[in-house]
């Protein structure tokens, strides 16, 4: 039952994310952000290795990808792009843009712009445009986790709980752990290199105090030579230490464990769906819900 629904889940997200290619394909002249079709394309890659669900094109998504890195300054990654889609059939009102967008990308240096290039939350590392290994950091395999509009990488960690925490145990402790005073969460400012954390109190004198965060200790607990994922371990004393509004929680019926996933930047806002669980930045959830009037994913609408 698990793998079926975890190959369903996949399907869904593939669909909703093909849509805009789709679009982008069929009326390329029609306003897209060139930055969500190329996250969106990227995304879709990465989810490609296995299998591609019926009705969804590799040819249509190197296409806008092909396109949308020459745009932005990923030059070596459209020219990656373009060579695919050389060794691709695809439709022939595509032909002669691929033909000529690949002689014009090799007047480009062979370089993608480092503004780019995401970095993983858990280990800082700066990792490339696509990963053999799919949508997850090359150094400690972190799965990144999107913003389900504009598919950028938000700053989200997964952790799961220690064997012996139930989701029900971990929930309590969460609501009852002691969130630090909004006024000084406005003040921190977090220095993430070393793990440390410094308190800077904003009008006071300028103290500074170093405060270690349990979590972020946690984060560096991966194996560099291996090739295993191996995520975040949290236990009862760590999940105390955290605000329970920097914690998002997806919760799946029985016998699926809920998932939980922890915000590395409180001061990037950070929107979940409460009927499918997507995540959003809140700015791209708000538009769309004004827009559409429901979840761009789920279509579902929030009573107020
Ligand atoms: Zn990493
Ligand atoms: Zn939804």
């Amino acid at each position: 039952m698990l793998p079926k629904f975890y190959d369903f889940q996949r399907k869904a997200d593939m669909y909703y994310a093909y849509h805009s290619i789709q679009r982008y394909t069929d009326e390329p002249f029609t306003s897209h952000l060139p930055e969500a079709l190329f996250n969106i394309s990227r995304y879709l890659l990465h989810q490609m290795h296995d299998n591609i669900p019926h009705g969804i094109s590799k040819a249509g998504t190197l296409y806008a990808l092909a396109k949308q890195s020459k745009n932005l300054g990923a030059y070596k990654l459209a020219r990656y792009a373009y060579e695919k889609l050389q060794n691709t059939r695809v439709p022939p009102r595509f032909q002669e843009a691929v033909d000529l967008g690949s002689i014009i990308i090799r007047s480009k240096p062979f370089l993608d712009g480092e503004e780019l290039l995401p970095m993983c939350y858990r280990c800082s590392t700066t990792n490339p445009l696509l990963n053999n290994g799919g949508s997850q950091c090359i150094n400690c395999k972190q799965p990144f986790v999107h913003s389900f509009v504009s598919f950028e990488v938000l700053p989200l960690v997964e952790f799961v709980l220690e064997s012996g925490i139930t989701d029900e145990e971990a929930i309590q402790i969460l609501d009852l752990s002691i969130p630090k005073e909004k006024k000084e969460e406005k003040n921190w400012q977090e220095s993430r290199m070393g793990n440390m954390q410094s308190l800077r109190l904003g009008d006071e004198a300028e103290e500074e105090i170093e405060e270690e965060d349990p979590f972020s200790t946690k984060l560096m607990t991966f194996d560099q030579e291996s090739t295993e994922f191996r995520p975040v371990i949290v236990n009862r004393n760590v999940l105390k230490t955290m605000s329970r509004a920097d914690v998002y929680i997806r919760k799946w019926p029985k016998p699926l464990r809920h998932q939980y996933f922890r915000s590395l930047l409180p001061d990037v806002t950070i929107t979940m769906c409460p009927s499918c669980s997507k995540l959003f930045h809140t700015d791209d959830f708000e538009l769309q819900y004004l827009q559409h009037g429901h979840c761009p994913f789920c279509r579902h609408k929030i009573e107020s």
